[in-house]
């Protein structure tokens, strides 16, 4: 017996109970996607895009990786940027941390995790910029926390520095890149107050107050 049999068995009931309140569901979105916005987000299974906003097959182009990073050598990260701001011309662009982010917590422990800390050097980094701060929290929770939020903001930084992004402003195309965190210990997002859709807010961004 197939052991992802049950996956096939969801996946046809999530089919038909779409089909059911709007039979030409599928066929109009086969024809074309115009989500108006684009989400880069952690991995973790328990922050899943399109459910914890609500919103259906067709409403969110997304990109996640381990623990939202926006590097500016990821071809990977880049070119789903590209395609949401040059093709699909998406509106708004939302950086979503988590609260308690694994691979956050994993770039600070000191403990070997092999090739993903190669990855992880990037929050790391972000942790040594602060240190005196974060280090000064005596709760571990909080500093953690505290270092997803800054982790945020970094990365919302980095988009708005991409060339992809800057190119987008310089013609007056109307791009806002947003910070949010999610708590997966009672399933809401905080916006972080960090929206910017001008080159010159990226700037005011960094170094964190
Ligand atoms: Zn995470």
């Amino acid at each position: 017996m197939n052991a992802l049999a049950h996956l096939f068995k969801n996946n046809r009931l999530w089919a038909t109970s779409l089909t059911e309140t709007e039979p030409d569901f599928f066929t109009k979105l086969a024809q074309q996607q115009a989500p108006d916005s684009l989400w880069i987000g952690c991995s973790d299974s328990r922050v899943p895009a399109n459910q914890i906003v609500g919103l259906l097959p067709g409403e969110l182009f997304v990109h996640r990786n381990v623990a939202n990073l926006v590097i500016h050598s990821d071809m990977n990260c880049l070119s789903v940027l590209q395609y949401a701001v040059d093709v699909l011309k998406i509106k708004h662009i939302i950086v979503c941390g988590h609260y308690g982010c694994g691979g956050v917590k994993a770039a600070i422990d000191c403990r070997p995790h092999g090739l993903i800390d190669n990855w992880l050097r990037h929050v790391r980094d972000i942790y040594l910029q602060y240190k005196e701060d974060l280090d000064r929290k005596a709760d571990e929770t909080e500093r953690l926390d505290r270092l997803c939020e800054l982790n945020v903001r970094q990365q919302v930084v980095n988009v708005g520095n991409t060339t992809i992004v800057q190119d987008a402003w310089a013609r007056n195309q109307s791009v806002t890149v947003h910070g949010w965190i999610y708590s997966v210990a009672d399933g809401l997002l905080k916006d972080l107050g960090l929206s910017v859709s001008a080159e010159n807010a990226v700037f005011d961004l960094w170094p964190a107050t």
